[in-house]
């Protein structure tokens, strides 16, 4: 694209006139000129004048293996001079199989059959359809509840806010929602119950055993992020809650959909979060990084028992009638075993643990400051959180805008971050090097000291 024979003013003045952007007050954006990225390089982003920045949430949770990896454009361009796009209703091609082996092989054990889609939200989506209509096929019709946690965060479309909890963002579609069944957050449920977070798994596997014991009969399934709910703030849930949760669901005969479409490939140290408690779901959503954040692409596997209960004759109707125009778009795909490949030449999760390790003693130096109250890490997904009263835990008020205002703080030290109300989450590429890591800390520290200790 050739955008340099425009002016920066010009670029300017059409975002501001003409671009709504996400999850963003409009009148905030408007205040300030927008930050143009150009170029990434590696671990970093490049902005119109030149100037570089740490890529500190990875592009939006997604980059792995950092921007402009020859490796992965070079796969796309080989696609896209054989195929741009060719749907896979009625017809297939070459990369949307082998991303399908490939997706299977590395997965919990189980999971065989690979649906695509391009976001994590329509992942989710799809994972509530199949699991909804699993029972409804094998004659199970009154089975068509979910439950869901407080603070979970599965998409934004209504699907998946309807089995979102963070009010914030979900309540106001209320009325355009179907009804789910909550659950507290493990986190905070541990918190407020003063039990610590490593022997909290029994509480909270307590509180899922007594819902499914009431809703058993009237459930399709349990959907959770697993380890570390993201959006809702970084929050960890405590070790052996994923694994209680499995048994149960499977005691009492309601599937397991783990949402791994932010703690997928690699990001908390193992290539999926359920393995370090060696689950297998019945369900499993990917997204963000699975194209190593080059192209939207996004998946759900499920189990052969889960597939077979839609295998019939056509007049039986069992067809998993859902798809999209594109539906395992070959680019997309091509990218994605490209950055399942860098996964072994770069040794990625080899070298990681001593990256988290080192993210865990710069975490303990900003805990040291006088306005964090917490900080919070699985593996390469942490919160850093501020409070006007650390001690007390008191927030600041919502007006003040802390969080934001040390994001943008930060971007005068060359990171670029994004928080979460007053939580600064870190989330770079998996390619981070120690000394990037070591900035980001640093720019994070001099921030929050620059704007919390101004008043
Ligand atoms: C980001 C996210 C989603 C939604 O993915 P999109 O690609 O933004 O639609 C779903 N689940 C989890 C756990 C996420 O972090």
């Amino acid at each position: 694209m050739d955008w340099k024979k425009y002016t920066k003013d010009e670029l300017i003045k059409w975002d501001l006139e003409h671009l709504w952007h996400p999850f963003t007050q409009m009148k905030e954006w408007s205040a300030q000129p927008p930050l143009f990225i150009a170029r990434g390089e590696g671990n970093h982003l490049v902005d119109l004048e030149g100037k570089r920045y740490i890529d500190g949430v990875a592009s939006l949770w997604a980059n792995i293996h950092g921007h402009g990896r020859v490796e992965i454009t070079r796969a796309i361009e080989q696609q896209l001079k054989e195929l741009d796009h060719s749907t896979l209703l009625g017809l297939t091609h070459p990369s949307a199989s082998i991303l399908a082996k490939r997706l299977t092989e590395l997965a919990p054990p189980g999971l065989r059959w690979v649906f695509y889609s391009e976001s994590g939200s329509t992942a989710v989506e799809i994972a509530l359809k199949m699991a909804f209509q699993y029972w409804q096929n094998k004659g199970h019709g009154q089975k068509t509840k979910f439950i869901c946690l407080k603070e979970g965060y599965h998409g934004d479309t209504l699907g998946a806010v309807s089995v979102g909890g963070i009010g914030l963002f979900h309540d106001i579609y209320g009325p355009l929602l179907f009804e789910s069944i909550k659950l507290p957050c493990p986190y905070l449920r541990c918190k407020e119950a003063g039990v610590p977070l490593q022997e909290g798994s029994e509480l909270c596997a307590s509180d899922l055993e007594k819902i499914l014991h009431k809703h058993h009969h009237e459930t399709a399934a349990f959907i959770l992020e697993p380890r570390i709910q993201g959006a809702g703030g970084m929050l960890p849930a405590p070790p052996g809650y994923l694994k209680a949760a499995r048994e149960l669901c499977t005691e009492f005969e309601v599937l397991l959909i783990a949402d791994e479409v932010a703690t997928g490939f690699g990001r908390t140290g193992a290539m999926f979060a359920c393995e370090a408690e060696g689950v297998s779901p019945d369900i499993l959503c990917l997204g963000k990084g699975i194209t190593g954040g080059y192209l939207p692409l996004a998946a759900t596997l499920c189990t052969h028992e889960i597939f077979q209960a839609f295998w019939a004759d056509y007049q039986e109707f069992k067809t998993f009638f859902h798809g999209h125009t594109y539906t395992g778009n070959p680019l997309a795909c091509a990218a994605a075993i490209a950055s399942l490949d860098l996964f072994e030449k770069d040794q990625t999760l080899e070298t990681l643990k001593p990256k988290i390790e080192l993210l865990a003693s710069g975490l303990e130096a900003l805990r040291a400051l006088p306005w964090v109250g917490e900080v919070r890490q699985v593996g390469m997904m942490a919160g850093v959180e501020i409070f006007q009263d650390p001690e007390a835990q008191v927030p600041y008020p919502l007006e003040k805008r802390m969080g934001h205002r040390v994001c943008m703080t930060v971007r005068k030290h060359g990171v670029i971050l994004r928080n979460l109300g007053d939580t600064i989450v870190i989330l770079p590429p998996l390619s981070i090097e120690p000394q990037e890591l070591e900035q980001i800390i640093t720019s994070v520290q001099k921030a929050i000291h620059e704007v919390c200790g101004s008043k």
